[in-house]
């Protein structure tokens, strides 16, 4: 039967959503409801003391609330780690919208989704993510100017990433072979879309020797001729006689099973949550000898080309700050070692240590 309790009756640590929110400390949410358009969407505002929360909006069928609960509370919590170990000054939020994106999009829908990031005033500047293209976004930009990334504006990140994945592999090779040179270096591209295409382009400049995989034959055949890239099969990319891994499609690629065939001194690629199980494999990772470059860290060029939109700075200065990426990558791999921990551990505390900084910074005088 239902209950109505008193308010003093209501124990927080019972309310599954508070007792979330507080397991990781994030600031707020909003949940969005408006049964004209379907629209059920949650605003994940995870830390605001560098800036306004910034994290893309994702529309996914999640089988149920809590599901979509735990990847807003999860994906934004890793926005501001993203945003603070990359220096900007920005913070970490992120939205979903529950809901099949084949089927239930409209522009009522998003524009009424843009109304409620629009009543953050500014807390929260929102982006696409999976399930949402351009055009979505443009119906969102007509109820807030809190969007980034819209078409015309700071365009395709994917050559600012590409190029911050390239210059941290090379603060990878600095640390391993004495040289950041990647000129002969065996290194296979998992993946060649958007960030892989460029990154080979990167790494054909200083002759080395490319190994690519991709479900897409097209691409394939295409990137492998351009570049002069060996082809290898999905699976067999994890054999190769390679010295950097770079995976630039999926997530979880580094797992148990993988660690016990590659035979690379490096990874570092452009994928989001490499690690399929972070505690478990980074330890491996560094057990076995590999230098890994956090994702997060080294694949910030997405991120700091839409900060560059917020801003209203230029592609130039988006190229340069993406730059900066090596000597985050080597800082990280510098103290990891120095520390016995493992890299992705080291770049959650820089992340950690930068807010704290700037937190005080902050304060009134
Ligand atoms: P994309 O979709 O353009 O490219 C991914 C490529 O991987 C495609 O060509 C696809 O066919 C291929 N692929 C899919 N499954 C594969 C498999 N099993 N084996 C080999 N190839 C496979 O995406 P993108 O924009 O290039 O991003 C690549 C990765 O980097 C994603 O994980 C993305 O989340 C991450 N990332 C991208 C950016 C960016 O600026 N685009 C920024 C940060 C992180």
């Amino acid at each position: 039967m239902f209950e109505v309790k008193n308010i003093e009756d209501t124990n927080l640590a019972e309310n599954p959503v508070i007792a979330q929110m507080s397991q990781y400390n994030h600031e707020q949410l909003l949940f969005c409801n408006d049964n004209e358009t379907g629209l059920k969407a949650i605003i994940a505002v995870h830390n605001t003391v560098l800036g306004p929360a910034l994290g893309g909006t994702r529309m996914w069928a999640y089988n149920n609330e809590m599901e979509a609960l735990n990847d807003v509370l999860r994906l934004s919590r890793g926005m501001t780690y993203k945003n603070s170990i990359s220096g900007l000054n920005l913070g970490g939020g992120k939205a979903v919208i529950i809901g099949d994106a084949r089927s239930m999009k409209s522009e009522a829908l998003f524009r009424r989704f843009g109304k409620f990031v629009n009543s953050l005033a500014g807390k929260y500047i929102t982006a696409e993510d999976v399930g949402i293209s351009p055009v979505d976004m443009t119906y969102v930009s007509m109820e807030t100017d809190h969007v980034v990334g819209l078409p015309g504006k700071s365009g395709d990140p994917s050559p600012v990433t590409a190029h911050g994945v390239y210059v941290g592999m090379k603060a990878c090779a600095k640390n391993v072979y004495g040289s950041d040179s990647l000129t002969g270096k065996k290194v296979a591209v998992q993946g060649v879309g958007h960030v892989g295409e460029y990154l080979v382009e990167a790494l054909a400049k200083e002759n080395a020797e490319i190994y690519i995989s991709d479900i897409h034959e097209p691409s394939l055949k295409r990137v492998a001729q351009q570049y002069g890239a060996h082809v290898v099969g999905l699976d067999e990319i994890y054999d190769v006689d390679m010295d950097i891994y770079a995976p630039c499609a999926l997530g979880a690629t580094v797992n148990d099973e993988t660690l016990s065939r590659l035979k690379c001194s490096i990874i570092a690629g452009a994928a989001n949550n490499q690690l399929r199980k972070e505690t478990v494999h980074g330890r491996m990772v560094m057990d076995k000898g590999i230098i890994y470059a956090p994702d997060f860290a080294i694949n910030a060029g997405g991120v700091i080309n839409c900060y560059s939109e917020v801003k209203g700075l230029s592609s130039v200065w988006a190229m340069g700050k993406a730059e900066e990426i090596y000597n985050t990558i080597e800082n990280i791999v510098k103290r990891s070692s120095a520390e016995n921990i493992p890299t992705y551990q080291i770049a959650n505390k820089m992340a950690e240590e930068r807010i704290a900084a700037i937190g005080n910074v902050k304060l009134p005088l």
